[in-house]
């Protein structure tokens, strides 16, 4: 008798989350939301608290060929900051695990630590555990954060309501074309060792890609102007997935348009300059780390001169669907295709 065989392909990342999910239980009145969001919320009293966890993995995550220790340490932080700002908390405190082979030096996790350490200076969180262990080949580094906020505060991926706009954060697409200039770079150094890469041009691509800031900087003024958006999630896998999520999650539609889309003109020129579409890097290009929400109509006038937010649409039922208006006018529907790592 064959065993049946199912390929994780098949289901993808979040199919494969969503057939892990089916056999959990929640136990703990405690656990107020477990798996599904950016980060777990969990009662504390008076207060919650959320927690987050990502994994970072060399050759898959990080090119140590072109990302300094220092700015892999600071990524790994940063990326779970931006889980908790994505649930509108403040985060508080991260343990930090390394996996590392004998490929390594002392020198190295020092400089691993550094961009670590800067991280947890920069938003102002502690580094309170971790584990250490050994690694055949390369290095993991594993974070989780957690956070704080008042329960009323937090905003899940659920609370999207009919005509509420939607508004992005920075720019985006400027990640994954930083990662294509690094690529290539990488590409043409390995056909000649002689080239020095030309990356002086492109240092706000590169930039975004190798130490993007999480924007806790946002969540602070939200919060000094009194607005709570109704959903949120961060930019991890493109904004088109994203909106997928927000739209399941709150059981909506989306209308968003393409003049309203935020690009830096860097990426743009770049984009171009690599024969890639700029309109499709905003949509699906991953890892930009900006933060994706939803605010009542109401706050809007308290947002509305913030240069920093965009304001890229707005919420419909969910039979009218998710679509992108083209500049020449055209609904197009959107289509998640995300950054897949299977
Ligand atoms: P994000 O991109 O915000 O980090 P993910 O897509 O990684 O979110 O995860 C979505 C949800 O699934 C989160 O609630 C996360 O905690 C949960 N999750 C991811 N992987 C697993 C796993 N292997 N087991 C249990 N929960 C998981
Ligand atoms: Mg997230």
């Amino acid at each position: 008798m064959s065993e049946k065989r199912t390929e994780i392909s098949d289901l993808g990342e979040f199919g494969l989350i969503d057939h892990l999910n089916e056999k959990v239980i929640i136990k703990n009145s405690s656990t107020i939301k477990g798996i599904g969001d950016d980060a777990a919320v969990i009662d504390a009293g008076d207060h919650v608290k959320v927690v987050t966890t990502d994994l970072l993995l060399e050759g898959v995550h990080f090119d140590l060929s072109y990302a300094p220790l220092t700015h892999v340490g600071f990524k790994a932080v940063a990326v779970n900051v931006s889980d908790i700002a994505a649930m509108n908390a403040i985060p508080k405190q991260i343990t930090v695990s390394i996996a590392v082979s004998n490929r390594f030096s002392v020198e190295a996790v020092d400089a691993l630590y550094e961009g670590i350490n800067a991280a947890c200076e920069n938003y102002g969180v502690d580094l309170i555990g971790g584990d250490t262990t050994a690694s055949r080949s390369g290095l993991m580094i594993s974070v989780t954060a957690i956070g704080e906020a008042k329960k009323e505060q937090i905003s899940y991926r659920s609370g999207a309501k009919v005509n509420d706009i939607l508004c992005v954060t920075g720019d985006l697409g400027s990640a994954l074309i930083g990662l294509q200039v690094l690529e290539r770079e990488k590409q043409v150094y390995l056909a000649n060792p002689d080239m020095r890469p030309d990356l002086e041009k492109y240092t706000v691509v590169t930039g975004r890609q190798l130490r993007p800031d999480a924007r806790m900087d946002i969540i602070h003024e939200l919060r000094e102007m009194e607005v709570v958006p109704t959903s949120m999630i961060d930019v991890s896998d493109g904004l088109a997935s994203e909106i997928f999520h927000i739209c399941k999650a709150s059981k909506v539609g989306a209308t968003i348009y393409e003049d309203k889309l935020p690009i830096d003109k860097q990426t743009f020129d770049t984009a171009v300059e690599l024969n890639l579409d700029p309109i499709t890097c905003v949509l699906n290009g991953g890892e930009d780390y900006e933060l994706l929400f939803t605010i009542d109509q109401k706050d809007f006038t308290k947002l509305e001169k913030h240069p920093d937010i965009h304001f890229i649409g707005h919420i419909t039922k969910p039979e009218e669907g998710k679509y992108l208006v083209t500049k020449s006018g055209t609904a197009v529907q959107l289509k998640a295709q995300g950054w897949k790592h299977f």
